[in-house]
């Protein structure tokens, strides 16, 4: 596996290859991470993951400084999933003192997470645009447990005529159900046995939708009672959405997402279902 750091190099490695496959990334990588090598893999040559945690997308009073960095695990993670590159930017390189462009896909930024973190998607899309850019990737990997974050790019990859694929690949959890994520790090013993109130939160849901409750909003007053039984968890949000276009809807259906964020102690945690998946 190749590593590389410099913007003049990955941009002159990756010209000109025509089936390369693009997995950006903050780090702290797990299977989740890992699983998207594995799709692109299928039909991508070569693989180049970037590992970057964006200053951009965090709020002042969010966990940038203190979001979890071990590059020498992830280096050997990566190596060992078969990445053929690894792309290690610096932020001076990616943000000099003089940067002054963004990309913001309006309307879709707002919602659900957009309501608590304020120009959180400003900051993704402005990175994978940069990054696109780079790299020119024919297909990049992102994951189902950032829905929005996927439909905000797919809305900007067709708003800007892009010529790349984004694919969508399967959230991964861990056995008991919870959703992989870096920020599972922060989580205690007992934050980490709360959290699960989340993934149970969407068992219920398909539950009750698979026993023929449609009016998602029976299903929601019976999560915000399964959700008081946590101690120390709040809930954000519990929403559905269809999925083009982010639109709230009430009725369940097969292209509608039930998502939610809450927060275990301090660590803001988001999942969701795709009806139908
Ligand atoms: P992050 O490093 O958190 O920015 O995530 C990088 C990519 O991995 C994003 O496309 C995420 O949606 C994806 N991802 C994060 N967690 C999971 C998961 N549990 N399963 C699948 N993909 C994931």
């Amino acid at each position: 596996m190749k590593i590389i750091r410099e913007i003049n190099e990955i941009r002159r490695i990756c010209r000109d290859k025509k089936s390369l496959g693009f997995v950006p990334t903050m780090g702290a990588l797990h299977k989740g991470h890992l699983s998207l090598v594995e799709t692109l893999q299928k039909d991508c040559y070569p693989i180049v993951m970037s590992i970057f945690v964006n200053p951009k997308q965090f709020g002042k009073n969010e966990d940038f400084a203190k979001y979890p960095r071990d590059l020498e695990i992830d280096i050997k993670l990566a190596e060992e999933a078969k990445v053929d590159m690894l792309f290690i930017p610096s932020e001076e390189d990616l943000y000099p003192d003089d940067y002054r462009t963004y990309i913001d896909v309006e309307e879709l930024s707002d919602k659900l997470c957009g309501k608590s973190r304020k120009g959180h998607f400003k900051g993704v899309t402005t990175i994978v645009l940069k990054l696109f850019n780079l790299i020119k990737p024919k297909v990049a990997a992102f994951g189902w447990k950032d829905a929005q974050q996927g439909i905000i790019l797919k809305q900007m990859v067709k708003d800007l005529n892009l010529d790349v694929e984004i694919r969508m690949c399967d959230i991964l959890r861990d056995s008991d159900g919870l959703a992989l994520s870096s920020r599972n790090n922060y989580l205690s013993n007992e934050e980490r046995k709360n959290a699960l109130s989340i993934s149970q939160a969407l068992q219920l849901s398909s539950k009750m939708f698979a026993s023929g409750v449609r009016d998602f909003s029976v299903i929601k007053k019976k999560l915000v009672e399964h959700f008081n039984s946590f101690s120390n968890t709040n809930i954000e949000y519990i929403e559905a959405f269809r999925i083009e276009n982010l639109q709230e809807t009430d009725f369940l259906e097969k292209g509608v997402i039930i998502a939610i964020a809450a927060k275990v102690g301090k660590t803001r945690l988001i999942d969701n279902w795709r009806i139908g998946e």
